[in-house]
């Protein structure tokens, strides 16, 4: 048997860029040479096993066959008489359809190695189209790579095209999915991976009320990029910039989805859009079964970013709702995650990327005074029950009230 080291870890090594997991395929192995040899098995759909001691990947050499809809209907055929070429071609990209011994030595029938060179993302055969998860994928390479230059081919852009007009993309399962995005989300140019999808009509397959908001102005005073969909990007855009978490960048990108829903007579105004977004927020949410802190984070900033701008002309009693509404006291890191997605919808405008916020800090000084009232003085007067829910809330509003009064003076 022949074992190479194959798909991203070439790649990387190539454009210098650190490793972080090394698959391996193994040309010319029977499953039953890989499992006496004390490899094991993972997962039922495909011969892949982890090595005994480093557990690291080894998959079989395989060809695969697309035979019904999804990811469920393809065959794969594998058997040590598949040869390494084949191997290559059933994959994505061609820079990731390359392998190398353990010298080093390039096996790259796709030119790989010649598209790595002009920063291209280019499909290695038309059975592309097969899997529509590669959408995706090319997305996210497109995210990751885009510092460097890389650009997806024209003619793959258009196969990309044809899959999103195909209706495939409905068929992948959320899982696979939001694996893709959250990973996505997560580069260091998010913004890329949405306007890719974008491009090839994908956005309007996936996320069709992320891809509404392009076209739908906004009131140029406020937003100087006037654009919606244009917003997004920047908001998302200042989220990795910023180093923000998942939850926060998930939470930018569906932020405003309740102005695409406003009449146009209305524009660019968008009144109330705050509440109206929230089912749409909820149907994406749900849609790609994202992870619960993900999903609240969005529905609370889709709700309160408007809040959050307006904290230093928020009444004391609003002031205390907002931070009931996210219950602060028990959950101060998610209020941390709210005020970072809304300093980056401010700095989502064009040209007001360096403006200061201080809502922020305003806001988490108000946090700060609510949390510092005391519960035991409440209990020593003989409160209890909702009654001392009650006090604590009164008092509470008498420290927001100082709190205001001085920071305004
Ligand atoms: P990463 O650095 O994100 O791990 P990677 O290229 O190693 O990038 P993996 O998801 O680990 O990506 O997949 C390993 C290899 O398997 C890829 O390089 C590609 O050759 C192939 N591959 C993975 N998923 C697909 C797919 N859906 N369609 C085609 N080829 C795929
Ligand atoms: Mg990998």
């Amino acid at each position: 048997m022949q074992i190479f080291k194959v798909g991203g870890v070439v790649r990387d090594r190539l454009l210098g860029i650190p490793v972080t997991d090394v698959d391996r395929v193994v040309v010319g192995a029977t499953t039953e040479e890989m499992l006496a040899q004390g490899f094991r098995p993972v997962g039922a759909d495909f011969p892949v096993f982890l090595h005994p001691k480093t557990g690291e990947e080894y998959a079989l050499a395989r060809t695969e066959r697309k035979s019904g809809r999804g990811y469920g209907g393809f065959t794969f055929h594998a058997s040590p008489d598949v040869t390494l070429e084949e191997d290559l071609i059933r994959r994505d990209l061609t820079i990731n359809a390359m392998a190398e011994d353990d010298q080093q030595n390039l096996t790259d029938p796709y030119h790989g190695q010649r598209d790595l060179e002009a920063r291209i993302l280019r499909h290695v055969s038309p059975a592309f189209a097969e899997d529509p998860l590669r959408v995706l994928r090319v997305a996210r390479f497109a995210a990751r790579y885009a510092s460097l230059g890389f650009t997806v081919a024209p003619e793959t852009l258009e196969l990309m095209r044809q899959l999103s007009e195909s209706g495939e993309l409905q068929a992948l399962t959320a899982e696979r999915s939001w694996k893709e995005i959250s990973r996505a989300l997560i580069e260091d140019q998010p913004q890329v991976f949405i306007q890719v999808l974008r491009d090839c009509g994908a956005l309007k397959e996936l996320m069709p009320e992320v891809d509404a908001l392009f076209g739908v102005p906004q009131p140029e005073v406020h937003h100087p990029e006037i654009d919606t969909g244009l917003h997004t990007l920047s908001v998302l855009e200042q989220s990795a910039l910023h180093k923000q978490p998942l939850t926060v960048r998930w939470a930018c990108l569906l932020h405003d989805l309740g102005k695409g829903l406003t009449p146009e007579e209305e524009w660019p105004r968008h009144i109330a859009h705050e509440h109206t977004g929230l089912k749409l927020i909820k149907a994406v949410n749900e849609r790609f079964k994202a992870p619960k802190d993900c999903q609240e984070l969005a529905l609370l900033v889709g709700k309160y970013h408007t809040h959050c701008h307006r904290a230093l002309e928020l009444k004391a009693s609003t002031l205390l709702e907002l931070l009931q509404s996210f219950d602060v006291y028990r959950r101060p890191q998610r209020f941390e995650e709210f005020i970072g997605a809304c300093e980056m919808d401010a700095r989502g405008r064009k040209g007001l990327e360096q403006r200061s916020y201080p809502q922020a800090d305003y806001l988490r000084g108000a946090a700060q005074a609510a949390r510092v009232v005391a519960v035991q003085p409440l209990l020593e007067k003989g409160f209890k029950g909702p009654e001392l829910g009650e006090a604590l809330k009164r008092e509470r509003l008498k420290a927001l009230k100082a709190y205001k009064d001085k920071a305004s003076a």
